[in-house]
């Protein structure tokens, strides 16, 4: 039995058009256009292109993108006093300090300025705290992407057993955290768990947040599991080519043939980083602009 294929890239364009549709409604609700205003320091290749298709996808929704660009040599004074002015922007509503940031730089402090109303990757210890309380919030984008692919192929995850691999403050810890208040029974595991393959092998729901290629192998899963690559590995470059393979933590072919059904690496969960990261800024301008907006509605 062959697993079914989950299209994050679909689920996240039909995300983005809803992104668009609300933008609109925000801008004649407020009087203006939602903000997302995007900081990148130096010129890191891969950054530079985050940071462009962000800022593409923002205007294709409908709100206005600030891109701040500043030199590699900036000091941090003078970029927390660049986040300062963001916070107290009024037409700025979320806020994106690309990371990583240049080593001279604190980068936890400079996360830590961002206002957590305007912390649309979700990773101030304000927005952490409210995850954990179950209180309102922006949650990181990753994980939040990754759980509306399980609640649209899976309905209630209540009961469910869950095994995230990977700790880490953008995906491990919050994906854990977003499973438990779907009353899932959540394991985490990391680099010193014991007999791994036999922890993931109790769950129906299988996170894989490592960043090592195909790891996690067909005998791990246990029949009937949904699985969820979050990994993004690119493989050494074949013979006659200059670019490598993309894959993810999981072994795609090996886990098809267990499980029920696997997101794919491209494909999956990447595309919808950058479609929760419009959603996120657009329920945090609903939310600082005081405009109305159902729970759940995006
Ligand atoms: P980190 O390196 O911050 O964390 C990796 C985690 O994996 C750690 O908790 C580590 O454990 C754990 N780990 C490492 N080796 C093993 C092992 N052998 N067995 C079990 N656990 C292990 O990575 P991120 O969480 O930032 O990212 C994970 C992956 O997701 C990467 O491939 C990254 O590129 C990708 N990613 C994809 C995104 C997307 O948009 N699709 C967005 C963000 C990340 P320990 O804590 O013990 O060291």
């Amino acid at each position: 039995m062959s697993a079914e294929v989950i299209d994050g890239k679909a689920f996240a364009a039909t995300l983005r058009v809803r992104v668009a549709e609300f933008a609109a409604t925000f801008e004649q609700s407020a009087g203006r256009k939602a903000g997302l205003a995007v900081v990148l320091v130096g010129d890191d290749p891969a950054s530079r292109v985050y940071v462009a298709s962000k800022g593409k996808a923002t205007l294709e929704c409908g709100m206005n993108s600030f891109e701040h660009k500043l030199p590699d040599d900036t000091d941090q004074a003078t970029l927390m006093a660049l986040v300062d002015r963001l916070n107290a922007d009024p037409l700025v509503d979320g806020i994106l300090v690309q990371l990583p940031l240049p080593k001279h730089l604190d980068e936890q402090a400079v996360v830590e300025r961002i206002s957590p109303d305007k912390d649309v990757d979700g990773l101030t210890p304000i927005s952490t705290g409210r995850l954990v309380l179950g209180l309102p919030g922006l949650v990181p984008c990753t994980p939040l992407g990754s759980l509306m692919l399980l609640k649209d192929r899976l309905g209630s995850l209540s009961g469910l057993d869950a095994v995230v691999i990977g700790r880490s403050i953008l995906v491990g810890k919050p994906m854990a955290q977003l499973l438990l208040a779907e009353s899932c029974t959540v394991t985490i595991a990391h680099s010193r768990t014991k007999n791994l393959p036999e922890v993931v092998k109790r769950a129906d729901i299988v996170v894989a947040a490592v960043g090592r290629p195909e790891m996690v192998k067909g005998n791990w899963i246990k029949p009937g599991a949904t699985v969820i690559d979050v990994g993004i590995n690119r493989l050494p470059p074949e013979e006659g080519s200059s670019k490598g393979r993309l894959v993810g933590d999981v072994d795609f072919a090996e886990a098809m043939a267990v499980a029920s059904a696997v997101t794919p690496v491209p494909g999956g969960v990447g595309p919808m980083t950058i479609a929760v990261l419009l959603r996120n800024a657009l329920v945090a301008a609903h939310r600082n602009a005081a405009v109305a907006l159902a729970d759940g509605a995006i």
